[in-house]
């Protein structure tokens, strides 16, 4: 059975019923985004200092595995500096002039968020520079001998980028951001503690130990910890009286086909093909996407990463490996076809 991202649970890609569930459990002050201390820390004193100045902050890039908040931390800078933001994405702007339209209808200060920008195409990116260095727009009038650049000026505002891959950028867009903020997996006390805060906002009934089992289980990431807590309530008002207790949680789980540190079949899946065809590696991503069916860059940032913070995978320069600690995991024995 092949499962569309739509329907895997533990991406951390948003998915679709996703923006819903977002958009009510989304922090919308720096106090209630949960984790990431030091970028907090940081950030509080940042944005004072613009504040101070009553200057507008500087571009700020935002990069980490999907689900870890970046979309959320924007639009809690935006409302800390009680400043409009306006959304878009590096795919959806096509053309120059798309993004000509885009900043010429920015107002001082606002906040111009774009997702994914590794994917902003070279044409758009070269309008970018001088936007955000000089705050001006190079328009280029007629063709040919007789063509000249006619220069406006934009109001100061502040891009913030969020991107899954930071060595995507290239380097002359990287090095237009005063500001970098690189998001970690969370702490499993902070994925605990953002259980807790959803289940309140949703009204939710959660047992102490039911929340332990569902932070277990979130790979670390709040859009996979806000999406389980759903899936388990929705399991858990069908077969009990709606309180999320621990045994209903593990038959939902059971059910959902998540073990006990998060991992899915296709996790598995990955991590038994490189041991079955491949003798645990190393192996190269390219090969391990066409054995598995999957797609290389759901299993480069989806997958792997999450096998990495877990020390099931070892990237290497010869590709991975898979670790002793994962073949413990899935019950298997080193140079045994079998499992054990
Ligand atoms: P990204 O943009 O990195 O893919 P999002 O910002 O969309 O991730 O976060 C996904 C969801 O996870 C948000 O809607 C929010 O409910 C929750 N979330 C993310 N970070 C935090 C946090 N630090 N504290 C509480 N909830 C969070």
């Amino acid at each position: 059975m092949i499962q569309s991202e739509n329907e895997r649970i533990i991406t951390g890609n948003e998915a679709q019923g996703d923006r819903a569930l977002d958009l009510s459990l989304r922090p919308k002050k720096l106090n209630e985004y949960v984790g990431q201390e030091k970028i907090k820390e940081n950030l509080a004193i940042f944005l004072k200092a613009a504040q101070k100045r009553g200057e507008p902050i500087e571009h700020v890039l935002l990069y980490g595995a999907p689900g870890l908040g970046k979309t959320t931390l924007a639009h809690v800078i935006a409302n800390e500096l009680g400043a409009n933001i306006r959304v878009t994405s590096g795919p959806a702007i096509e053309k120059g002039g798309d993004l000509a339209a885009i900043l010429t209808n920015l107002g001082e200060g606002d906040i111009l968020f774009i997702d994914e920008i590794h994917r902003l195409n070279t044409t758009v990116e070269e309008i970018l520079y001088p936007a955000m260095e000089d705050y001006a727009l190079d328009i280029i009038i007629g063709k040919g001998p007789s063509a000249r650049t006619l220069r406006i000026d934009l109001p100061r505002f502040t891009i913030i980028g969020a991107t899954t891959k930071a060595s995507l950028l290239s380097a002359p867009l990287r090095d237009r951001f005063g500001i970098t903020y690189h998001l970690n997996f969370y702490e499993h006390d902070d994925i605990g503690k953002i259980i807790d805060r959803s289940a309140d906002i949703l009204n939710i009934n959660l047992e102490n130990e039911a929340a332990s089992e569902i932070a277990n289980r979130s790979r670390r990431t709040p859009r996979v910890a806000n999406r389980l807590l759903k899936r388990v309530r929705d399991y858990c008002d069908v077969k009990g009286n709606g309180e999320v207790n621990r045994e209903l949680c593990h038959s939902a789980f059971t059910l959902m086909e998540i073990d006990e540190l998060g991992l899915d079949w296709v996790d598995c899946k990955i991590l038994e093909t490189i041991i079955d065809k491949f003798n645990g590696g190393p192996v190269g991503l390219n090969t391990i996407a066409a054995a598995t069916g999957e797609d290389v860059s759901t299993i480069e940032e989806i997958y792997e990463p999450y096998l990495m913070q877990l020390g099931f995978l070892d990237r290497g320069p010869r590709g991975r490996t898979v670790t002793d600690a994962a073949y413990r995991h899935l019950g298997r024995r080193k140079g045994q076809d079998s499992t054990v």
